[in-house]
């Protein structure tokens, strides 16, 4: 009997409570806390951010989200403190209060097992941010990579709105990671280089574009060094856009073709039978340019008669005779587009 009213009392302040913890009521495990936990100290924490491109990073350079960067900070420190007063490490929260000019307010809260209780410390933190340079940010400036995408096409150089959609692909076919830059773009005569921070940003951007405006890549490899005992490649993509493009009119073996689909080969419509008809690659290297859509000149259609039409050949004012393409839909006084092939002036269809 004597034992069981033993255990009613606290052994620190001995009032009598239904609950105790190892021999301890709940106000005075509080109590006990409350002194141990506020010995620990939490000095202004220095947190950096990137004065080129405005994002939190770690002291190693590496981009991270400002909460998980103070939680690393403080983790350690409160990690320790808990040991310090004989309690279980649960965790520790981050609260953002407030953004300041200089930096923000935030909350910690330290998360424990203290005799048996589960208990929560929460202490304010001011946090002061210092601009430095990222990382990636110096990576950038340093001119650093790993990859060249060589952009070049086919028999041809790229014309200035290809070029133009290069770039725009390239810059968001990135992601974010820390490697995921472009350092450098190199306009040449021939084509575009454009230098990339990691070997898969330059794969992911070679792939990209190829997606988009058609082509091949090929890639080459070449040792520059090793790291940590281990071979260090930079990665060459070249990226070699079709030969020809959507509107392009070819020619080959007498064949006049515009072309609609540039996709392993070339899909389009022959302009004489009005026929679809493909070119497989070999035949697209034998292929030559007659003439584009843009660079078609207008013309009179004089007549229509039965399977034959009359064009005015706007350079030489002469009448022509041309076969009717089955597509045409045009009437006498219209206006159509021609070509000049080597068998002579190609109608296309509107
Ligand atoms: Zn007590
Ligand atoms: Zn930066």
């Amino acid at each position: 009997m004597a034992e069981r009213r033993w255990s009613k009392f606290c052994a620190g302040c001995g009032k009598r409570s239904e609950e105790l913890y190892e021999g301890l009521c709940k106000e005075c495990v509080l109590s006990i806390f409350r002194v141990e936990a506020g010995k620990i100290k939490l000095p202004d924490l220095e947190v950096r951010v990137c004065k080129h491109c405005g994002e939190f990073f770690k002291e190693s350079g590496e981009l991270a989200d400002l909460k998980s960067i103070v939680r690393d900070a403080v983790s350690k420190k409160l990690k320790a403190a808990a040991k310090g007063m004989h309690a279980e490490f649960r965790g520790v929260d981050v609260e953002i209060e407030e953004f300041k000019r200089w930096g923000a307010d935030a909350v910690i809260k330290l998360n424990v097992r203290f005799r048996g209780m589960e208990l929560q410390e929460r202490r304010p933190l001011r946090i002061k941010f210092v601009r430095r340079t990222c990382g990636r940010c110096s990576r950038i400036s340093g001119g650093y990579y790993e990859s060249i995408v060589q952009v070049r096409a086919d028999g041809r150089t790229p014309s200035d709105d290809e070029l133009i959609s290069v770039e725009t692909i390239a810059y968001s076919a990135l992601g974010n990671g820390p490697r995921d830059f472009i350092s450098k773009v190199e306009q040449k005569k021939e084509g575009i280089d454009l230098y990339v921070g990691s070997i898969e940003g330059g794969r992911k951007i070679s792939k990209s574009i190829v997606k988009t405006l058609g082509g091949k890549i090929s890639e080459s490899k070449k040792l520059y060094g090793r790291k940590d005992g281990r071979e260090v490649y930079r990665v060459t993509f070249l990226v070699r856009l079709p030969k020809f493009l959507r509107g392009d009119v070819i020619e080959l073996d007498g064949k006049v073709v515009l072309v609609e689909r540039v996709e392993r080969g070339v899909t389009g419509l022959d302009l004489d039978t009005g026929s679809r008809v493909f070119l497989n690659e070999e035949d697209v290297r034998r292929a030559s340019l007659v003439s584009n859509r843009e660079r078609a000149e207008s013309a009179v259609l004089m007549s229509v008669s039965g399977d034959e039409i009359q064009i005015l050949d706007p350079k030489s004012y002469e009448t022509v005779t041309l076969k009717k393409p089955p597509f045409l839909r045009k009437k006498a006084g219209d206006d159509v587009l021609v070509v000049r092939a080597k068998s002579g002036l190609k109608v296309l269809p509107a």
